[in-house]
């Protein structure tokens, strides 16, 4: 097994956010979240890179419990994530921003910062070509060096995909990442997400453009007031009674 979510629940005071859920995350797939807004989407992918803890159920990343660690922890066993409202430092370069994410995971000790040690060196050269790989891999590099506030909305995405892509995750958490661009732009980052799953990293994607949920993904979740109300193929899915009448025909 490799990311297995039982019971998974989330209450707010008196809001149930995430009620009882049971998810199996397929290894080197796409999973697909999706459901009307406030239906606990977030609040799932909260729970599981250890955002929040939950109320109630159990997740289990290749047999380890994970179940209420923190996020730095989970950050730490390859879980990388991108948010809806993108979270970039601004006024530094794209690069830098880039930098940022792998530096989160090759972490100096005190005694490589007194003394500047070999491996320091080393750590921070291997870091850069991490960084320059990232962005040619995203479409980016020819804008490294450009101020990040200076860029468009749909290249702070990629950079999102970038600084995510740096930390060399094995699951990549994707919230809704095709909100706010146009549909030329959604097809290239579908492009790009495709081509991320196709280098072995698994993907959880929450979307609510259906087209590119049904080109992505190989099964999808159907989450409504914070219930599983569905799980499927895409082809499954878009023919479920209960799903049109909750969600796609709505
Ligand atoms: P979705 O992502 O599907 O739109 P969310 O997971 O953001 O839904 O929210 C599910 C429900 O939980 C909503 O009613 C929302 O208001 C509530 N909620 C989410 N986060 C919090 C929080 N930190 N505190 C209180 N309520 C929250
Ligand atoms: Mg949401």
């Amino acid at each position: 097994m490799f990311l297995e979510i039982t019971g998974l629940t989330k209450r707010f005071g008196g809001l149930t956010a995430v009620n009882h859920v049971d998810f199996s995350v397929e290894e080197n797939k796409v999973n697909a979240i999706i459901g009307p807004n406030g239906a606990g989407k977030s609040t799932f992918f909260n729970l599981i890179s250890g955002f929040h803890p939950p109320t109630e159920g159990q997740i289990f990343y290749r047999g380890l419990d994970i179940t209420g660690m923190p996020s730095h922890k989970i950050a730490d066993l390859g879980f990388a994530r991108t948010f809806q409202t993108t979270h970039l430092f601004e006024q530094s370069t794209v690069f830098d921003n880039v930098m940022v994410g792998h530096r989160l995971r090759t972490k100096s000790t005190l005694v490589d910062a007194v003394f500047r040690t070999r491996r320091l060196k080393r750590e921070e050269e291997k870091c850069k070509e991490k960084a320059l790989e990232v962005l040619e891999f995203t479409g980016l590099s020819h804008l490294a060096d450009r101020i990040t506030a200076n860029i468009s909305q749909e290249e702070k995405k990629r950079t999102a995909f970038a600084l995510a892509l740096a930390t060399d995750p094995s699951v990549l958490f994707l919230d809704e990442p095709a909100a706010g661009i146009n549909p030329d732009e959604t097809e290239g980052l579908t492009d790009l997400i495709k081509r991320i799953s196709s280098t072995g990293i698994t993907i959880c994607l929450i979307e609510h453009k259906m087209q590119m949920i049904m080109k992505l993904a190989d099964k999808i979740m159907v989450l409504n007031h914070g219930e599983k109300i569905a799980e499927g193929t895409p082809e499954e899915i878009q023919n479920n009674e209960e799903v049109i009448r909750a969600y796609l025909g709505g």
